[in-house]
């Protein structure tokens, strides 16, 4: 007899362990699986970064020129692989179409509730269980080299204040003494004090360690290839449960005939290095934004990450972004690496063309929950996820509005 759980949980990056979370707390019988280890995905060695401020999404007027131009130099911040892929080809198009105003704030609307509610679910899970990861919360920094790129950045404040997240200007002295690691002519930053930053693989381990004393079940190396109604099958194995919650990440379009439907996420692969630390890191997490990169300190390390290659999952690391990587972070930074690189990594993050994760129900398949495509933003609206979706499954009011999340968006 193979077992059989109240859910099952498919992947066990951080958006499964949130879902698993959740329902334990509400008494259900739970187990998670995945094809791998767990926590081994985007979830892994991402920048770290818990922003409420990012509630606006990539999709912004002018970003397909943007896009175009960075296109055409071999170390910018984006790539498009050009190729056959007609899924990545209608995706791109859908992306393109959403980068106007009205669609922008529309979407910024559904960011901003799952992203505030989970920056407030960190503070409660880190008051309810001793978890060690690294938490820091003074914020972080948006910075400009350029007085142009600080100035033009004003607009976007202004349109983030009237939604309470404004950022405090900082320049010459305040700036340079807020953040000493800064080189002399980098010119300003916005300081986000509502953002907080954390180690995600620590997260991912102690997050497990506390859900598994909570009696949740975990199944590694389960790498699920069919669905049939309430069977989840492997290679040689299979499980049972009354629901099932997909929380695939990137993968998830590869369930799509196991399903009968289509999920629309592309993987955006994205690098990081992890360094020991330098002499002088920075003391709070930087976004560099002329080059679209991170600087994150870590208590045990410190990291550089960016870029965004639509180029399926190919697993080759490209050297000249990791160099990219390296000669941007020497633009802002007095000391931009640390001694010694203790890991290289690459991720898929699960991008959907208009920003927003799914949360719903799939089409004709009521006891199956897609839960994934949380694009740049999995780590900062992973409990307010979990949370969501043990609410659509327990039949408890949720406590944010549901309808952003929906997967018929994608189609309407
Ligand atoms: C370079 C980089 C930097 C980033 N920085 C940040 C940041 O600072 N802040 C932030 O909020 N977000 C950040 N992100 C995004 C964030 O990492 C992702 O949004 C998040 O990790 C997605 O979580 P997930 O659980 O959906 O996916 P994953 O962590 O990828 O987990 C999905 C899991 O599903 C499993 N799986 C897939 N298919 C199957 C199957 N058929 N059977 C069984 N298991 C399966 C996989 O093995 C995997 O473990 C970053 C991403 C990258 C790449």
């Amino acid at each position: 007899m193979s077992a059989h759980y109240d859910i099952a949980i498919v992947g066990g990056g951080i958006i499964g362990l949130a879902c698993a979370y959740y329902l334990r707390q509400a008494g259900r019988e739970v187990c998670v699986v995945d094809q791998g280890r767990i926590g081994r995905g985007a979830s892994h060695a991402n920048c770290g970064l818990v922003t409420p401020s990012h509630a606006l999404p990539l999709t912004q007027p002018g970003m397909v020129t943007k896009g175009l131009k960075w296109m055409l130099r071999g170390d910018s911040p984006f790539y498009i692989k050009p190729d056959l892929d007609l899924g990545k080809f209608l995706w791109l198009l859908k992306f393109a179409n959403r980068c106007n105003t009205g669609d922008m704030l529309a979407a910024m609307h559904g960011r901003k509730a799952i992203l505030d509610s989970s920056r407030q679910l960190y503070d409660e899970l880190f008051a309810a269980h001793d978890m060690d990861c690294e938490w820091h919360d003074e914020g972080v920094l948006f910075v400009f080299k350029h007085a142009a790129g600080m100035h033009g950045y004003e607009q976007t404040n202004a349109l983030l204040a009237e939604h309470n997240l404004a950022a405090t200007p900082l320049t010459g002295t305040a700036l340079h003494q807020r953040e000493p690691a800064l080189l002399d002519d980098v010119y300003g930053a916005w300081h986000y004090p509502m953002d907080a930053h954390l180690k995600p693989d620590k997260l991912v381990s102690e997050w497990l360690r506390v859900i598994r004393e909570m009696g949740v079940t975990i199944r590694e190396d389960f790498r699920v290839g069919g669905i049939d109604r309430h069977t989840l099958y492997a290679a040689r194995d299979e499980i049972h449960a009354d629901r099932i919650i997909l929380a695939t990440g990137a993968w998830s379009a590869k369930l799509n005939r196991a399903l009968g439907c289509r999920i629309p996420i592309e993987p955006g692969k994205g690098y990081s290095m992890t360094f020991t630390q330098p002499r002088q890191p920075v003391k709070i997490p930087c976004l560099f934004q002329e080059v679209k990169m991170v600087a994150t300190p870590f208590d045990t390390g410190y990291r550089l990450g960016g870029t965004m290659e639509f180029a399926g999952f190919d697993e080759s690391i490209n050297e000249t972004r990791l160099g990219a990587i390296r000669r941007s972070a020497g633009q802002y930074l007095r000391e931009p690496e640390g001694a010694e690189i203790t890991e290289t990594w690459h991720g898929w993050r699960p991008m959907t063309w208009d920003g927003l994760p799914i949360i719903d129900q799939a089409p004709r398949r009521p006891h199956i929950l897609i839960v994934a495509g949380h694009n740049m933003l999995g780590l900062s609206m992973a409990p307010a996820t979990g949370k969501l979706a043990a609410e659509l499954i327990t039949g408890e009011a949720p406590h944010i509005d549901r309808e952003p999340y929906r997967y018929a968006r994608k189609f309407a």
